[in-house]
């Protein structure tokens, strides 16, 4: 695997590798990566001739400066899978190499996505979000990128991304990893202590629990029990609602099977996580 850092070095290799018609999957991730990024990469790997994986911790998505600095790094480790996964090139770029002089910020039609959910409670990060990956987009011009459908609502900014600037790009969404305890695998579960964790798995019961009850009881009962699953284990909920999973609007209803998505951010011991399940 080739560990490039620089934007010129990128290049040069990328440059060779069109002339060969290779095509390119792409898998940007902000590193500490486990086997939920690790899938992401394996699926590019089978539908591509070359992989590119980027870890690079974007500023700009983080609203919470304190968020930012406790952010995991273990670069290391991450060079070691993804060397085993198969990945045939790492971007590292430090930040000055992404946000050049000549970086002038894209402006994205998000509509109401933004309004919603992460919108109004993390102000700035899916602008973030967007302008660091409309500059990777363009510096390795992709023909294939991935994202996990465990940030639903991020995976619905970039196809906006997409439509709107990268019509060229396909987009595939892969499906969330879970540990066995069903908590999603995240960068952040780094941070928590092993009763953490446990206290943590109470995220996907709640979800689950949830999509259990549509058969039963009304939407705001099944949410109202799904919370108070939540609180019992002293998981501290931000937000845990029903949508139309189309238009991340909130729904009061139950929809057809494949439109429901319950969406959650809660914190556990200080530490922010979200999930989500689409039934
Ligand atoms: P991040 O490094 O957190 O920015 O994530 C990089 C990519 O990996 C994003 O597209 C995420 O949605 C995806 N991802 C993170 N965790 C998981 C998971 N548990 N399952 C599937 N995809 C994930």
């Amino acid at each position: 695997m080739k560990v490039i850092s620089t934007n010129s070095e990128l290049q040069e290799v990328l440059s060779q590798l069109r002339k060969d018609k290779n095509q390119l999957g792409f898998v940007p991730t902000m590193g500490a990566l486990h086997e939920g990024h690790i899938n992401l990469v394996k699926k590019s790997i089978d539908e591509n001739d070359t992989t590119i994986v980027s870890v690079f911790v974007n500023p700009k998505q983080f609203n919470n400066a304190e968020d930012f600095e406790k952010y995991p790094s273990t670069i290391k480790s991450d060079i070691e899978l993804l060397a085993k996964a198969g990945c045939d090139i790492l971007f590292v770029p430090e930040s000055k190499e992404i946000y050049t002089n000549s970086y002038a910020p894209v402006s994205i039609n998000l509509g109401q996505i933004n309004d919603v959910f992460e919108g109004p409670l993390r102000p700035g990060h899916f602008d973030g979000v967007v302008q660091v990956v409309n500059i990777l987009f363009e510096l390795v011009q992709p023909n294939h990128a991935y994202f996990g459908l465990k940030d639903y609502q991020q995976c619905m900014v970039i196809k906006a991304l997409r439509d709107q600037r990268f019509p060229g790009i396909k987009i595939t969404l892969c499906p969330t990893v879970r540990s066995a305890s069903g908590l999603a695998l995240s960068s952040r579960n780094k941070r928590l202590s092993a009763k953490g964790l446990e206290t943590a798995a109470y995220i996907y019961k709640a979800l689950k629990t949830v999509h259990e009850l549509k058969k039963h009881i009304e939407p705001e009962d099944a949410i109202k029990y799904g919370i108070h699953i939540l609180r019992t284990h002293q998981v501290e909920v931000e937000y845990f609602a029903l949508a139309n999973a189309d238009t991340l609007q909130p729904s009061k209803k139950w929809l057809r099977s494949g439109k429901n998505v319950v969406l959650a951010a809660v914190w556990v011991e200080g530490v922010r996580l979200i999930d989500n399940l689409v039934f």
